[in-house]
Parts: structure tokens; C-alpha cells; sequence
């Protein structure tokens, strides 16, 4: 999910927010306004209206701070944070690689829940500070403000802990099974599964709310359900894939006989000549007998088109010592982390300075469509 709106940074952490985000925001404004309105009829409308937005401001930064809580616990161990989106549905932490073992795992996942429970318990702590005694409507804003934001908190923290990946309580899940089967793909697989199992029962649930009940709600269920099916059903698909890519080393997928180009011709040449009769992506571009760089279309839609004729391919091409690039015996999970990170579509692959092959994403999808043949 990519940020629409950067909000800036914490801890080196970017927090942005996705558009369904202000939809919600407004949703919950709204309904706030209205529910304050009716538990307190003598509060003016101005009242309404500023404790409705402050109340929904609250709940931002209390989303943020269950969100920062994992990301924090991952840092902490050395995992990369790259950015927390909030959008319709809470916060996505993109975390960049998983926890390496099971301990790591159950702490960031637990982080969240007890951050989002502490938040609750705090905010009803000061609403009893301030006067309010449970059973009793709230007479005063600050009451209604800090009991709605202490109930939604523990309420956030609960649906959190259900056993269903991607919920924090899945991941938690994960964290015990994986302690107990020392296997992290089985772990993950058990806890996808769970988190499936869960989403049919929020869309089931939330139907029959809707058709039987006649509440709209039902539908947002359905909707949580729906959402939580693609992801655990995602993360499942994720799972075979890294599985079947673990302990697979560049060398074994990367192409070898990579298509060359002389970096002294045209780029006109090697439109018509290369590009357009190979099909191929990426070629390296040779000097003499040594590897200078590589070029892709980019680099040739980069250059303006009447300067085709005269332009060569050595001065629009990505040369060597600028490109990331791997070695045979680079793990392939590491490789594609790297291309997604510098947002690259090929590697090249270079052992003692000569260069060996190019490790791309299609590469590996050739490699795991074939085994998948091999295998049927
Ligand atoms: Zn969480």
C-alpha cells in the first residue's frame, strides 16, 4: 500500500497515509458527532463538533503509536522499517525482511496489542481521574472523548489478538507454532490458514448481520473479512514461494548467455538490430573485450528520439560501477530484496570482476514454472 500524503518521519520511520484513510476519518468524525450529540443533548454544537475532532485525532495517533510499536521492536532487532501507511482498515508496517526467528517474531507482534491496551486502559484511567464513574452516561466532553478512545483502544487491541495471520494475533500464532516445530514455512502455513478461517467467519458473520439483522455493520464485517481472505491467501502464496526459493543461490537461475551489444553503436543500430528483433530486456554493453555496462529500454527512451541516429550506446548506458550487483553465490531471497529496495528490474552478476550473468525477476519466475512442471 503506497502513501499518498508524507507526513514525515519517526525514528527514520516514513508515516504517510493512504486516500481510504480520510474517508474513515471523516466516517468516524461524523458518527462521533452524532453519538456525542445524542448521550449529551445540552452540549452545544460547537462542543459537538471539536470533541467529535479531537477525539478522531486521538485515535490517529493512537493507530500510529500501536504501528510504531512493532516497527520499533523490528529496528530493535535489525530489521529495516522502510514506512507505515495508515489507510481505511488501521496501519500496515512495511517491515523489509521477516523476523528471523520465532522469539523476534512474537515480540513484534505482540507490541502492537500492548501498546493499543495500555493506550485504552490509560485514557479510561483518565476519565475516572476526571470524575466519571462506570454505568454513568458522561456529563462532561473530556469524559466522552477519553471513554470512547479508552473502549476503542481495548476493543483494537482484542480483534488484534485473534489467531489469524495477517493479525497480530496470527503472528503470534506463528511465533508459538514456529518455537514448537523449529519450521518457519510450517508455522507460516498454519497460521495463513487460521487467518482464512477467521476472514469466512467475518464475511459469514457480517452477511448474515446485514441480511438478518438488517445492520449496516454487517457489511463492514464482511468487508474486514474480505480484505483479511487476500491477505492471509496472499502471504500463503508468499510462503510456498519463499519456501521453494530458500537455499537457491543467483548461480542457479541467473541467464548466462546474456545478449551483447557493442557500446560504440548507435542507439539507432541497436534498436533495430537488438532490441527489436531478440525481444530482450537488458543487454550488456561490451568495450572491446570488457563489460562497461548494461542497457535496457529506459535508457534508450531516456535519450530524445531524433538523436537515435547519431547517440552511441556507451553514453546513455548504466555503466558497471554504478549498478548494485551480486555474486553466483549471492542467496536468491537476498538478491530480489535488493532489487525491490533499489527498485531495479536486473542485477548484474559478477564473481572475481568478470561479469557472469543477469539475475532478473523473470529469470526466477522461469526457474520456479519449470520446477513446477518437473514436479506435477
Ligand atoms: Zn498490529
Amino acid at each position: 500500500m503506497q502513501a499518498q500524503v508524507k507526513l514525515g518521519r519517526i525514528a527514520g520511520i516514513s508515516i504517510g497515509l493512504h486516500y481510504s484513510w480520510f474517508i474513515i476519518a471523516l466516517l468516524i468524525t461524523l458518527s462521533l458527532a452524532g453519538r456525542f450529540h445524542s448521550v449529551a443533548s445540552q452540549w452545544s454544537t460547537g462542543v459537538v463538533w471539536a470533541s467529535a475532532i479531537i477525539t478522531s485525532l486521538c485515535f490517529f495517533v493512537a493507530l500510529l503509536m500501536h504501528e510504531l510499536a512493532h516497527s520499533l521492536v523490528a529496528k530493535a532487532h535489525g530489521i529495516r522499517v522502510q514506512a507505515i501507511t495508515l489507510f481505511a482498515l488501521g496501519g500496515i508496517s512495511q517491515i523489509e525482511n521477516d523476523a528471523p526467528d520465532a522469539r523476534t517474531e512474537f515480540w513484534m507482534a505482540i507490541a502492537g496489542p500492548i501498546t493499543s491496551a495500555i493506550i485504552g486502559f490509560v485514557f479510561l484511567g483518565i476519565a475516572f481521574w476526571v470524575g466519571w464513574r462506570p454505568g454513568a452516561a458522561p456529563a462532561q466532553p473530556a469524559v466522552a472523548v477519553c471513554l470512547w478512545l479508552g473502549y476503542i483502544n481495548l476493543v483494537l487491541a482484542g480483534f488484534n489478538m485473534i489467531p489469524g495471520f495477517p493479525l497480530d494475533g496470527g503472528r503470534i500464532l506463528r511465533a508459538v507454532i514456529w518455537r514448537i516445530t523449529g519450521n518457519a514455512d510450517t508455522s507460516m502455513r498454519v497460521a495463513a490458514q487460521a487467518g482464512e478461517t477467521v476472514a469466512f467467519a467475518f464475511i459469514v458473520l457480517g452477511l448474515m448481520r446485514f441480511f438478518v439483522g438488517a445492520s449496516f455493520s454487517g457489511l463492514w464485517w464482511a468487508f474486514i473479512g474480505w480484505f483479511l481472505l487476500d491477505a492471509s491467501r496472499s502471504s500463503y502464496a508468499q510462503t510456498e514461494l519463499l519456501a521453494e526459493l530458500r537455499d537457491r543461490r543467483v548461480g542457479e537461475m541467473m541467464e548466462r548467455d546474456c545478449p551483447t551489444v557493442d557500446g560504440k553503436s548507435t542507439l539507432q543500430e541497436f534498436v533495430d538490430r537488438y532490441l527489436l528483433p531478440t525481444g530482450g530486456r537488458c543487454f550488456i554493453v561490451e568495450e572491446g573485450d570488457r563489460v562497461a555496462g548494461l542497457i535496457t529500454p529506459n535508457e534508450v527512451r531516456g535519450a530524445e528520439r531524433a538523436l537515435w541516429p547519431s547517440k552511441r550506446v556507451d553514453s546513455v548506458m548504466r555503466p558497471l560501477q554504478e549498478l548494485h550487483i551480486v555474486t553466483p553465490d549471492t542467496p536468491a531471497i537476498q538478491a530480489l530484496q535488493m532489487m525491490r529496495r533499489e527498485d531495479v528490474n536486473q542485477l548484474p552478476v559478477v564473481s572475481n570482476g568478470r561479469l557472469e550473468g543477469i539475475f532478473s525477476r523473470s529469470h526466477v519466475l522461469r526457474f520456479l514454472q519449470i520446477r513446477g512442471e518437473l514436479l506435477r
